[in-house]
């Protein structure tokens, strides 16, 4: 007796899961218009993830030096279960750059309030894992939105800059309260000019009392580890003076927050992310140690792409290190984006400079206050305005820049797999053979990895081809039934880490051993079982 099988079998159908019904009003932030100290980034989030559970799922992925959670936002179509394309958007390394704290949590607001009214947003979402991290240096962030320390770039971790057992005892104040601490440029008159270019800095200090009474000013600031040099490649070359704004610590990782970052990151597969900063406009990406992009073709056509969306202006040199000869140097030492392109496989990690204001550091917002016949100073009060801007225009930058992050979700390599046809067995071990289109989404990114067609449990059944950006490529993968077939059906998944994975059920006869057979099968062993026990008990002494 033979199982009965469908002269329609085998078949093979897509799992999808449907764009979740938009249930949600739009959620607005708490606080607009201001910034977030690290308590009421919190309180978004949590506002957020209430509003809106069905797409958004919060993460606690480390804690900051003072031991303040650092947490990642998921906003994904959370009914489809099946590992989607990932992407990340990871703001504020710098403490003074807490303008990439707003703009990170518009760009969520975007995600749930687009969901379901705009369509290309939606199939983001239904297609994608957006993972957003808010800030990576709350302690940072506090201090200098509630302190209004402006200069403020490194992490908290402290530091007895003079050996004196106190630590960051003393620090630059406003001392005439005007609201800025001012930097004073000194230029010692030893040059041919009347008056030095703006750069032509000799050394500089800082307004400020010397709290500590030890006739030095400022000599034991607060911040230390510049995170953005904390990470393992190129960190060899980062400097060493715990001074300095750009210290890289003491070992690679050495910080809490890179900790929870490469923690974080080892868990996932993006192939482009953002990390968000300030005080210059431009797309930074990675570079090998002689300023040489790694992907030099990608990243010249995302260049190009960033000058359309972009304000005018927007992407200066810097988004351009090797196309002037006056170029600026792009590799970072224990940098970010070097550690994601060549540790975590990162084809496109962008540093995102999206705010400087640079007239703010022009002659006239400098103005001379001391020139006698050996110096001359200038009192800079522009470190607030070089990095953020007014409050009130925080949502003017956000619209400005808004395409930007668009253009980040457009670029995530997803594959739309269809099947036009399946032949072979319907029982179990014997081979099926499927014609499968991959369609790539992304017009700049490929698939990267070969495709694989896996089980459910994740063994890999047939592994394919890469799909290149926007290439449409058809293939056969063919792979046996597993014994344990049952006439519910196969789950195959196809994909690859870079892209995510598509459900699909294959079709089938069901089992492949008949069941007559099992029961004469069972019946043959009972009988022979006993013929050896009667032989065995036979021949005890
Ligand atoms: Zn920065």
């Amino acid at each position: 007796m033979a199982t009965e099988i469908s002269d329609e079998l085998p078949n093979i159908v897509k799992v999808t899961m449907p764009s979740i019904p938009r249930t949600w009003d739009p959620v607005s932030l708490l606080y607009d218009n201001q910034w977030h100290d690290s308590a009421e980034v919190d309180e978004e989030i949590e506002n957020i993830h209430t509003s809106v559970p069905e797409l958004v799922d919060v993460e606690v992925i480390g804690q900051s030096y003072q031991g303040k959670n650092i947490t990642c936002l998921r906003i994904t179509n959370e009914q489809n279960t099946v590992q989607k394309a990932q992407t990340l958007v990871v703001a504020q390394h710098h403490g003074r750059e807490q303008v990439t704290v707003e703009m990170a949590l518009r760009f969520v607001l975007r995600l749930v309030n687009g969901y379901g009214v705009n369509a290309a947003l939606t199939e983001y979402i239904d297609t994608q894992e957006i993972y957003v991290i808010m800030t990576l240096n709350p302690d940072a962030l506090d201090v200098v939105v509630n302190d209004g320390n402006h200069w403020l770039r490194k992490n908290l971790r402290p530091y007895d800059n003079d050996g004196d057992g106190l630590f960051g005892e003393d620090d630059v104040e406003d001392v005439d309260g005007d609201g800025h601490i001012s930097e004073f440029d000194v230029y010692i008159k030893d040059y041919p000019e009347e008056v030095p270019a703006i750069y032509d800095i000799d050394y500089a200090y800082y307004e400020g009392i010397d709290n500590d009474g030890d006739g030095l000013f400022n000599e034991d600031e607060v911040g230390l580890v510049d995170l953005n040099r904390n990470y393992p490649t190129f960190w060899d070359g980062g400097d060493t003076d715990v001074t300095t704004q750009v210290y890289r610590g003491t070992a690679p990782f050495s910080e809490p927050e890179t900790q929870a970052f490469r923690d974080f990151a080892l868990n996932h597969t993006f192939a482009m992310a953002y990390s968000l900063h300030s005080g210059i406009n431009a797309t930074y990406f990675p570079a090998d140690e002689s300023d040489n992009w790694f992907e030099p073709s990608l990243y010249y056509g995302m260049a190009a792409d960033y000058s359309d969306i972009l304000p005018s202006g927007f992407n200066n040199i810097a988004g351009y290190p090797q196309v002037f000869d006056d170029r600026i140097i792009s590799t970072t030492y224990g940098g970010w984006g070097e550690w994601m392109y060549t540790e975590r496989g990162c084809t496109v990690p962008i540093t995102f400079e999206l705010y400087t204001n640079a007239s703010v550091h022009e002659d006239a917002a400098s103005p001379i206050i001391v020139n006698n016949s050996t110096h001359i100073i200038r009192e800079w009060k522009g470190i607030y305005g070089y990095f953020a801007p007014v409050e009130s225009t925080i949502n003017d930058l956000w619209n400005d820049i808004v395409g930007a992050f668009d253009y980040l979700l457009e670029m995530t390599p997803r594959v739309n797999f269809v099947t036009t046809g399946i032949t072979g067995g319907v029982t179990a071990g014997q081979v099926v053979d499927i014609t499968l289109s991959m369609e790539c989404l992304s017009p700049r990114l490929g698939s990267k990895d070969a495709i694989s067609v896996l089980d459910e449990n994740g063994v890999e059944l047939d592994s394919l081809i890469a799909v290149g950006a926007a290439q449409t490529i058809v293939r056969s993968p063919s792979f046996t039934l597993p014994e344990d077939l049952d006439s519910s059906g196969y789950v195959i998944l196809i994909g690859c880490n870079y892209t995510g994975y598509t459900k699909f059920l294959v079709t089938t006869g069901g089992i492949g051993i008949d069941p007559l057979l099992l029961v004469v099968g069972i019946g043959l062993t009972v009988t022979l079982v006993a013929i050896v026990v009667v032989i065995y008990m036979k021949r005890r002494p």
